[in-house]
């Protein structure tokens, strides 16, 4: 089993490059943005309260999307891997999925970090409000806010994996399918040192 990471903020491409991966390794994607955004959707207790935090570009509480990949993870034993998108986001958080990995007796593989300019970022946002639907991407003041939140509580998770040179940094800017194809080469690497 080989477990991926895919890091970076806001904005970064991690949600476009995922739906390429697994379509190409069969990872099980696994990204709390989505399971939270599906929540809403169903409009449940935690989706409701989710909501109100995700609109203002704050953070879910740790507890929330813990005991989210936990159920995940459970739920899918008998996968090549997981892609994780979007978790996790504090130290608290990449602490836990340490012991829950542990528990299942793998662990992380590479943590791919693209590298995108903030400026860039905001414009990827922008643009993608036009599209998404998404109520977090619509506003400058959030966008700025969600920047805000990662340098200071997700970017600390980049120093976790860096004890264990797990981390590899990657271009995030040019054209989608050349960005997919330097992550390609890293998990290619990784994967064949992992065996
Ligand atoms: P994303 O789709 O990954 O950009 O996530 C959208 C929003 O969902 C974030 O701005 C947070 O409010 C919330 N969220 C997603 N993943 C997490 C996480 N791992 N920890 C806390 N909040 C999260």
């Amino acid at each position: 089993m080989f477990n991926l990471i895919l890091f970076g903020p806001p904005g970064s491409g991690k949600g476009t490059q995922s739906e390429k991966l697994i379509e190409k390794y069969k990872f099980k994607h696994l990204s709390t943005g989505d399971l939270l955004r599906s929540e809403i959707a169903q409009q449940t207790p935690l989706g409701m309260e989710a909501k109100s935090l995700m609109d203002k570009g704050q953070l879910v509480p740790d507890e929330v999307v813990i005991g989210m990949i936990s159920t995940a993870l459970d739920a899918n034993k008998d996968v090549n891997g997981f892609l994780f998108d979007g978790f996790p986001r504090t130290t608290a958080q990449a602490e836990a999925l340490d012991k829950l990995l542990d528990f299942n007796k793998t662990s992380i593989g590479a943590v791919l970090f693209l590298q995108v300019p903030e400026e860039e970022l905001i414009s990827r946002m922008v643009n993608r409000a036009k599209t998404s639907g998404r109520s977090d991407d619509a506003d400058e003041n959030v966008q700025r806010k969600r920047l805000e939140v990662y340098s200071r509580d997700t970017l600390p998770v980049a120093n976790h994996y860096r004890k264990s040179d797990k981390v590899v940094e990657i271009e995030g800017v040019g054209s989608v399918d050349d960005i997919f194809t330097s992550l390609s080469t890293i998990i290619d690497k990784k994967m064949s040192q992992s065996v």
